[in-house]
Formats: structure tokens, sequence, C-alpha cells
């Protein structure tokens, strides 16, 4: 298991989802988290109690990651409560199902500007004020909670899509740009995940929208969960993966 001790983690959207069990693997080998939250309060409350039962400081922070004040008042807080931080876990995120899949030329304007905030521009803000900071570490780490939508760029995707495209392009250059500041910058593309984004994605595609009768259609005969997805982030930014930076690693089975 990766020892993350003496490391402070700031994961977006942490009080559900994939962003929850991120934050609970990395209290798990060591880090202390920030939780963000938007809206889920006594989630990322919960949250934070499980990770001090793991022994580990933890903290939540309310901030929508589309306002670039709101981040930055959050990123002061966090910085002031745990005296640092090193890893950054861009995880916070609207799918193409909760704007109701509309296609290119359907989605409003403040649809677009909805994604558009919480999936690319947020994370380029708080990527863009946190980098300073996570220079003077001897060792810090970005990881984007992408999507193979960046790749497959399906049709009612194409939002999400560009979002998350997006989200790659600023992960791979400033892997470039910061290597030598010691800040590697990776990405996590999950296929399905068993989450309330998932399900409402199932909801709204052909085929079961009950995840149990998706089990036996996936690899390995389950969904993905966000514990697989955690996992990888926690191998990332662990000692094992020190000499890797620039890569995307696809959670999705093998693919369909
Ligand atoms: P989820 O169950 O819908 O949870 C979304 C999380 O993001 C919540 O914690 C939510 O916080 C937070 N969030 C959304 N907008 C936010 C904003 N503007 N500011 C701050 N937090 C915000 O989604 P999930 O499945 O865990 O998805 C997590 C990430 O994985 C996303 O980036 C998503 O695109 C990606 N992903 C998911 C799947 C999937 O099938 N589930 C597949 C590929 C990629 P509150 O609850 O506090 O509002």
């Amino acid at each position: 298991m990766a020892n993350l001790e003496g490391r402070v983690a700031l994961v977006t959207g942490a009080g559900r989802g994939i962003g929850r069990a991120i934050a609970l693997r990395l209290a798990r080998d060591g880090a202390d988290v920030a939780v963000n939250y938007r809206g889920s309060e006594d989630a990322a409350r919960e949250v934070v109690g499980a990770i001090e039962n793991l022994g580990r400081r933890a903290a939540c922070y309310q901030a929508d990651v589309g306002d670039p004040a709101g981040c930055d008042a959050m990123l002061e807080r966090v910085i002031a409560d745990f005296g640092q931080v090193s890893i950054l876990v861009n995880n916070a995120g609207i799918g193409s199902s909760g704007i109701g899949r509309p296609s290119i030329t359907e989605a409003t304007d403040e649809q677009v500007q909805l994604l558009l905030g919480a999936n690319l521009l947020g994370p380029l803000h708080l990527c863009r004020a946190l980098v300073p900071h996570l220079r003077q570490a001897e060792r810090s780490d970005i990881v984007m909670i992408s999507s193979i939508a960046a790749q497959t760029m399906g049709p009612r995707m194409g939002v999400y899509s560009i979002t998350k495209a997006g989200l790659e392009a600023l992960a791979h250059t400033l892997a470039k740009e910061e290597r030598e500041h010691g800040v590697r910058v990776n990405i996590v593309a999950p296929g399905l995940v068993e989450t309330d984004m998932g399900r409402n994605l199932i909801s709204q595609l052909p085929g079961p929208d009950d995840m149990r009768e998706r089990d036996a259609m996936s690899p390995f005969g389950y969904v993905c969960q966000p514990e697989d997805i955690a996992a990888a982030v926690a191998f990332l930014v662990s000692e094992d993966a020190r000499y890797i930076t620039n890569e995307r690693i696809t959670v999705n089975g093998g693919g369909f």
C-alpha cells in the first residue's frame, strides 16, 4: 500500500461518488485530506468523520469549482488549516446526463457554460492558483479525473466530451511545463462507474437502467466501482509512480 504520510490532498467533489472513494483511499494510504463539496454538506461531513476514524486529519470546504473567487478562498483556507497541499485531485464534474444529453445544436449557452465551468475552467483555475504552492514541495501531484468520453466522442455526449478533452490537454501541457518543479500531472479516465452520475447516465441510455443487470454485460462481471478509480489515483500519487507523469490510465476493464 502506498505511503502518503506527511502529504495533504485536496479532492474536489469528495462528498460522494468517485471523489468520496478517492478521499477515503488517499487517507487510508496515509494522507490528510481536504474534502471539497458544492452542495452535499452532510455527505462531506460524513467523509471527514470516516477519514478521522482512520487516524488522519480532514476538513471539508464548500466551493463551486466553477467559481474562481470561491476556489481562491477555499485554497487559502486549506493551506492555512493544513500548512501545505501536495496532491490535487480534480474530480468534481457534471456529466452529460446532468444536462439531459443534448446534442451540440440543442445545448443551450447555459448548459455549455455550466459544464465548461465545472469540468474544465474550474480545474484550470485551481491548477493555475495552486501550482506555485505545489512547486514548493519536493514532490507534488495533480490527477485529473477525465472520462473515456474524451476519446469516444459519442453523440449527445459532445459538450461533456469537449470539457474532458480540454481537461486532458491541460494535463498533458502542465505535465511538461511543471516537470522541472517536481509536479507530476496524470489523468485517470473511467468508463461507466456506479455512482449517481453513472446511474443517471444509464437511465438515459438504451439498455438496462439497473446496475445489477449491467454487471453481466460488464468486463469482469461487474460495473466499475468508485474504489477501482481511487486505486488508480492512489498508485499515481504513490512513491511507486514517482517516474510517471503526463500519462493517462483508462479504467474501463479493457473497453466493450
Ligand atoms: P457524481 O456521483 O455525480 O458526483 C459528482 C461530484 O462532483 C459530487 O461530489 C459533486 O458535489 C461534485 N460537483 C459537481 N459539480 C461541482 C462543482 N461545480 N463544484 C464542486 N463540486 C462539484 O459523479 P461521479 O460519478 O462521482 O463523477 C466524478 C468524476 O468522474 C467526474 O469528473 C465525472 O465526469 C467522472 N466520470 C464519471 C463516470 C461515471 O460513470 N460515474 C465516468 C467517467 C468519468 P456536490 O454533491 O457537493 O454538489
